[in-house]
């Protein structure tokens, strides 16, 4: 016969060992986007109202989100792209950064960041960032600067808006141009001001796991300068300048592309804006309670907030100190694998995110760039990578993505903090686990 104490001790065994997993079924998968009846009449007003191409004369949803989107950001201009890549590639290409110059990036982000300024035919030269808030370390930063440096692409890793302020002074003691990667970050601040202001240009995506969802692909560049904003519009539809009210002429003055979102998945976007405050301010209550029952397991570094700025949550990492664990002698990878396969097997669907160090990616590292090893090929060789921060992140954390962003997922939170802190009574295992990984 089943006792409680029999349920009890089968609760509190490792679910990789046969017991009970801390986080139920039910609760493994929260849905992010939340798509309401709201986004499907926004979509369908789209399909119903025969404006599909979002260069027509007058207002359509895209450029009801442009407006919208710039005004959230306090800026005066936003152009949608047709997705965060191209919103990356078409701020650098409407500041003047292209073929002969070198962009400084992050060596942790997500690969995106280091592909635009090739897409541009610039050079990627990689700086370490910070270890508590995983952007951009200015001081490496300052090292990485040479005669080509044209730009630093700031990336507000996880939500976490970049030290912008010693970023913004750099920038303008060297002249370069400041842009932002804010595709993670949407909403968070920096001393009051919105992320999508700080430079002279930013890049958001709206891609469907991201703050601000579409339903598929897309991306907002923002800028206060109406130059800039201009020639964003002309690379975004083949170099040609589009004058409401006139005919489009189809005259090509730049090297453009075709990098145009279209309406319905601007639609949507609008949809989810009008629900945006009210998901964020349940996912920092969500946050905030979950991170409040990890901080005091020892050994597990929880995500802070840069003093003077607050954060978007778009992905939690969690990093591992074995010896604050008292597990001395465990090697950060063993002691991260260890935890990673009991809290998978609890049901906390924690994962790695990146594997490597951008500047360990195969296309920088074989530079075989547009087959002949441009943008490399011709140019000075960029200064060696600074890494060494980054590799240490990649090798000792652990991340939660997208399960979190649903204002609904308080209840899993608190189950994914009940299996850590089950993992936590078992450092024992973990120090076996580890030592034979
Ligand atoms: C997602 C992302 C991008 C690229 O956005 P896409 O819309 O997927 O092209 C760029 N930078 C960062 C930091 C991202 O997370």
């Amino acid at each position: 016969m089943s006792t409680g104490e029999d349920t009890g001790r089968r609760q509190e065994r490792l679910a990789a060992f046969g017991g009970t997993p801390a986080v139920p079924r039910e609760l493994r998968t929260t849905a992010w986007p939340v798509v309401t009846d709201a986004d499907r009449d926004a979509v369908l007003r789209v399909l119903d109202g025969g404006r599909l191409v979002s260069d027509t004369n007058g207002a359509t949803a895209v450029s009801d989100l442009e407006e919208r989107w710039a005004a959230r950001c306090g800026v005066a201009h936003c152009v949608a792209t047709s997705n965060g890549t191209t919103a990356l590639s078409t701020a650098l290409a409407a500041l003047g950064v292209g073929s002969g110059d070198e962009v400084i990036v992050p060596s942790l982000s997500f690969i995106a960041s280091a592909l635009a300024p090739v897409h541009q035919m610039a050079v990627p030269v990689f700086a370490d960032v910070d270890p508590g808030s995983f952007t951009l370390d200015p001081a490496s930063v300052r090292a990485q600067i040479t005669p080509r440096t044209a730009a630093i692409l700031a990336v507000h890793l996880h939500g976490q808006p970049a030290d912008m302020d010693a970023l913004a002074a750099i920038a303008r003691e060297h002249g370069l141009a400041m842009v932002e990667d804010a595709a993670q970050a949407h909403g968070a601040h920096w001393h009051g001001r919105p992320v999508g202001s700080l430079g002279d240009a930013a890049a958001f995506s709206l891609q469907v796991t991201k703050n601000l969802p579409t339903c598929g692909e897309g991306g907002l560049v923002t800028c206060a300068d109406e130059s800039v904003a201009e020639r964003a519009r002309m690379i975004r539809q083949f170099g040609e300048v589009i004058t409401p009210g006139r005919d489009r002429d189809y005259v090509s003055h730049l090297l453009g592309w075709n990098h145009k979102l279209s309406a319905v998945q601007a639609a949507f976007t609008l949809s989810q804006l009008d629900r945006f405050d009210a998901y964020e301010q349940a996912r920092q209550r969500n946050v905030a309670a979950f991170l409040d029952r990890l901080r005091p397991l020892p050994g597990l570094v929880v995500p802070t907030v840069t003093p003077g700025s607050s954060h978007a949550w778009h992905i939690l990492r969690l990093r591992l100190d074995a010896t604050a664990a008292g597990l001395d002698g465990v090697q950060p990878a063993g002691f991260r694998r260890a935890v990673h396969r009991l809290l998978r097997a609890e049901g906390v669907p924690v994962s790695r995110y990146q594997v490597m160090t951008l500047p360990d990616q195969k296309v920088f590292t074989e530079r075989t760039g547009f087959g002949d090893g441009r943008p490399w090929a011709g140019a000075a060789e960029p200064p060696a990578p600074h890494d060494t921060v980054a590799r240490a992140v990649i090798e000792d954390s652990l991340t939660l993505q997208k399960r979190h962003l649903n204002p609904d997922a308080g209840e899993a939170l608190q189950r994914y903090a009940d299996g850590f802190e089950k993992v936590w009574r078992h450092l024992d295992t973990v120090r076996h686990l580890a030592a034979a990984s």
